[in-house]
This record gives C-alpha cells, sequence and structure tokens, in this order.
C-alpha cells in the first residue's frame, strides 16, 4: 500500500533535519508529533511547540515526560502565529491542522491565523529546511481553511520553495491531505 500522509510528511522531515537541530510543531494536539520531532533532533536538539489549548499541553507533557523527552521540547500555550516572535533557524516545522482528537471539535485551526503562522514560519526555515501542512478539512471551517491555504502555496515562488502536494484522489469523505513546502537552497 501507499504510505499514508502522515508517513509521508515525516519521511520529508526525516531526510532533513539533522540531529541537534530546532524543530517547531505548530500544532501540538496530543503530542503525536512533538513526540516524533523530540526523537529526532535528540538531546542536543530544541523543539518548539505551540497550541491553543491547555488540555493539548497537559496531555503532550504527560507523554513526553513518560517518554523522558520533556527537556528538549519548550511548549507553549500561545497561537501559533507567534513564530514571528520567535529567533530561531528552524530545519522543520509542522502544521497538522483541524481540530484536537478526542477535544473539543469546535475549536479549530482557522485559516487567517494558520496563514499568518505559515507566513512566519518561512520566514525562519533555514535553507534546505521543510514545512509540512497535513489538512485536515472535515469540519465546518475546514474548507475555507483549505483553499486559503493551497491558494497561498500556489503564489510561492518557485525560485525559492518547491511545494508539493500529496493527497488520494479517489477517496470519499474530505480525506486529509499533505502540502510540504522546502525552502530551496543549502
Ligand atoms: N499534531 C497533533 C498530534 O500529533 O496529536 C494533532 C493536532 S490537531 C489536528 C490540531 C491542533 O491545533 C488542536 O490541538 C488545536 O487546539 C490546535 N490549534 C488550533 N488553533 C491553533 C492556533 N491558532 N495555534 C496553535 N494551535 C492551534
Amino acid at each position: 500500500m501507499f504510505p499514508n500522509v502522515l508517513e509521508v510528511a515525516r519521511k520529508l522531515i526525516r531526510e532533513r533535519v539533522q540531529v541537534g537541530e530546532t524543530v517547531v510543531d505548530a500544532t501540538m494536539g496530543n503530542g503525536n508529533d512533538t513526540l516524533f520531532l523530540a526523537q529526532l533532533v535528540q538531546e542536543e536538539g530544541r523543539v518548539i511547540a505551540f497550541d491553543i489549548q491547555p488540555q493539548a499541553i497537559e496531555k503532550t507533557r504527560e507523554r513526553l515526560e513518560r517518554e523522558g523527552l520533556a527537556k528538549r521540547v519548550e511548549m507553549k500555550l500561545a497561537s501559533h502565529e507567534d513564530i514571528d516572535q520567535l529567533e530561531i533557524s528552524a530545519a522543520a516545522i509542522m502544521f497538522n491542522l483541524g481540530y484536537l482528537p478526542g477535544g473539543d471539535k469546535e475549536i479549530t485551526t482557522q485559516a487567517s491565523s494558520t496563514i499568518q503562522a505559515i507566513q512566519s514560519g518561512l520566514r525562519v526555515l533555514r535553507p534546505g529546511g521543510i514545512m509540512t501542512v497535513m489538512i485536515y478539512w472535515g469540519h465546518p471551517a475546514g474548507e475555507t481553511e483549505k483553499e486559503t491555504v493551497e491558494a497561498f502555496c500556489h503564489e510561492l515562488s518557485q525560485l525559492d520553495y518547491l511545494v508539493l502536494k500529496y493527497q488520494y484522489i479517489n477517496q470519499q469523505n474530505q480525506a486529509p491531505f499533505l502540502l510540504a513546502i522546502e525552502r530551496r537552497g543549502q
């Protein structure tokens, strides 16, 4: 079987991130991606993770502590638009849009703040670095967000960025898909 969209996102990130680098999880949720990133950068590395829900922070903290990885992760109870306040050079930035699985389905990422955060993220992405955006759009705000993010990516200069879309095109029920943006140059 073809790998699913999340597996592809992780594979692309794994291929580009070096041990000791700084990476960002823009949508922490239950911490699956935060954990993946913390393992990838190892002890010398740094993960900065955002979520607007205390529940997400708590869940992620528990998981990281259980795995002994909490020290390398900075968790921020804040919107990912605050990426613009970070003075970092990021090797990878992961977005996983939508609502918190097991949480309140009314609290979702929103087109305008997502675009702001993507723009800020691209400013701190190092050359050769990658941003992955998993688009789950099966919720009321999801369709607008999907269209806005795709339109934004279409306009990115091909001299500066490569943008990939990975999507199954014969699935029902607004299947999630992946946009991956690589900043060109080393
Ligand atoms: N990556 C997560 C995981 O591994 O479990 C799943 C993320 S979930 C699909 C989306 C998350 O984005 C939710 O936890 C939600 O609270 C969060 N979110 C919504 N708006 C946000 C914002 N403006 N800034 C940061 N996080 C936000």
